[in-house]
This record gives structure tokens, C-alpha cells and sequence, in this order.
């Protein structure tokens, strides 16, 4: 049996420019506006949370305000923050780890270097530094002590039709996730890149460890969806356009059906 697919949209970010988004750029002060999403897999009462967004604190500290607590924001699925016991983490970036407090009754799968990476010598590094809380990082160490980490190394199967990938380059431990659906196999790129953009130009997204590793993250990504259609980026707002919109939240948009649009890929 396949999952269904939902992203849902919590925040949003207008005032970027394509050099925030894409290193090397000619129209580099272009407007390139950004989403924030989380993405939630159900399948016949499982559900696997990827992702938690950021809360309404760490939105004020980094002049991001939110559209919608995270949590609160799974309702129209039918979902409270308590029932999430499954959290893929993709990276611990304050967008998409800022809210791991809110799910206290999750198991996290988070690739082992990430954690490395997050606690460790590259830390003492403003430049690397800049996009992870020490709060969120806090709460994934807590969390690991209570038993409630699960680490991947390279490849790992989360459940049945569901797996994750590590992908070099944005930071030393991102992982994609892979997952069943009635379209085929999707991939959730998460930071693996932002926008359809990043693959299509060959074009690096300027938050960067390893810059080789990030391109050659642009094409494994190729193969882990059944088409490029289904390759999910994880900050575009070129996805809402391109699938369908939840009946009852414009918020939220259904990807397991695959494209309405054509993809730019
Ligand atoms: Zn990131
Ligand atoms: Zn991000």
C-alpha cells in the first residue's frame, strides 16, 4: 500500500533575492522569494512527520515570522503534535529542526553525521554556524538520551515503502527521503535543493560544506524519484503551484498524486 503526501507551508520569506538562493548568479538581485515547509506521510493510520518547522520565537530572533505554529498546522489532516510518534529530521538547520520540542512523543531518524557535524569542530565556525540554534541542538542531545534518536549511516529504512538517503554538501548530514506513492517513488529533497532551479541550472545553493558533494547531490536526487516530476524541493514556492491544494487549506498541498502542472525539471 502506498503513502499519501502532503507539504504543508508554515512560513514564508519575501524579501530574498537570487543571490541568497544561487551562487554564481547573473541576476543576483533579483526578487527570489522562499517557503518554509514541513511534509507529512500517512498510510492507513501510520503517519511519519519529515521535518518540524520552526516556532514563533525562533521566527522573532531570525526576523522570520511564522504563518502557522507547526504543530497547529497539521489539523486540517486530522493530526495533533502528541500523535507524532515517527520524525524523519532531514538537517538540524533552525527551519527544519526549530520544532522538535513540539513533538515530544517522536522517535527522530536522523542521519548520525548530522549530529557529528551539528556538535562538533566545524561549529566553531561563524559561516557554518549561522543556520543551526543552539536550542534545537540542545533538544536533539536530550533526546538522544532519552532513547529516542534513531541514527541512519548513508541509507535507512524508516518503514515499509519509506527510506532515506544522506546527500553531501548543504551540510555534513542531510538526508532525502524516499516514499511509495500512487505517482511512484517521490523523493522529499528537503535542503538537497531548494528549488527545481538548484538541479535543473546545476546551479549551488550558497549555504554550502562541500560544494562537490552538493552537485553531485543534484543528480542522485535524479535517482531516487521514478521521474523528475516527482523530485520534491524543499524551500520552493513553485511546488504549490504546480500540485494540488488540500480541499479544506489552501496551506496545504497534496503531492502523492503527482503534478497538476509541468514541472521544470
Ligand atoms: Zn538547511
Ligand atoms: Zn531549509
Amino acid at each position: 500500500m502506498t503513502w499519501t503526501v502532503h507539504a504543508i507551508k508554515y512560513a514564508e520569506q519575501t524579501d530574498r533575492v537570487r543571490g541568497h538562493n544561487f551562487m554564481f548568479d547573473d541576476n543576483h538581485d533579483a526578487p527570489c522569494p522562499i517557503d518554509f515547509f514541513l511534509w507529512v506521510l500517512q498510510r492507513d493510520g501510520e503517519v511519519i512527520l519529515v521535518d518540524t518547522g520552526f516556532d514563533a520565537t525562533e521566527g522573532a530572533r531570525r526576523g522570520r515570522p511564522i504563518r502557522l505554529d507547526p504543530a497547529e498546522a497539521l489539523a486540517p489532516l486530522g493530526l495533533r503534535a502528541a500523535d507524532i510518534t515517527t520524525l524523519i529530521c532531514t538537517h538540524l538547520h533552525f527551519d527544519h529542526a526549530g520544532g522538535l520540542h513540539l513533538f515530544p512523543n517522536a522517535q527522530i531518524h536522523l542521519q548520525a553525521a548530522e549530529m557529528q557535524y551539528a556538535t562538533g569542530p566545524c561549529m566553531c565556525h561563524d559561516a557554518l554556524r549561522f543556520p543551526f540554534t543552539v536550542d534545537h541542538i540542545c533538544e536533539a542531545v536530550r533526546r538522544l538520551y532519552q532513547g529516542r534518536i534513531t541514527f541512519h549511516d548513508g541509507d535507512g529504512q524508516v518503514a515499509d515503502g519509506v527510506t532515506v538517503h544522506q546527500i553531501g554538501g548543504h551540510t555534513k548530514g542531510l538526508q532525502a527521503v524516499r516514499v511509495e506513492t500512487e505517482a511512484g517513488a517521490l523523493c522529499l529533497a528537503s535542503d538537497a535543493a531548494h528549488f527545481y532551479e538548484n538541479i535543473s541550472g546545476g546551479k549551488p545553493f550558497p549555504i554550502v560544506v562541500d560544494l562537490e558533494a552538493m552537485l553531485n547531490g543534484f543528480k542522485q536526487l535524479r535517482t531516487l524519484a521514478s521521474r523528475p516530476a516527482l523530485i520534491i524541493p524543499g524551500h520552493d514556492p513553485l511546488v504549490r503551484q504546480i500540485f494540488p491544494a488540500h480541499p479544506n487549506a489552501d496551506f496545504i498541498t497534496r503531492l502523492d498524486r503527482g503534478p497538476t502542472g509541468s514541472v521544470p525539471l
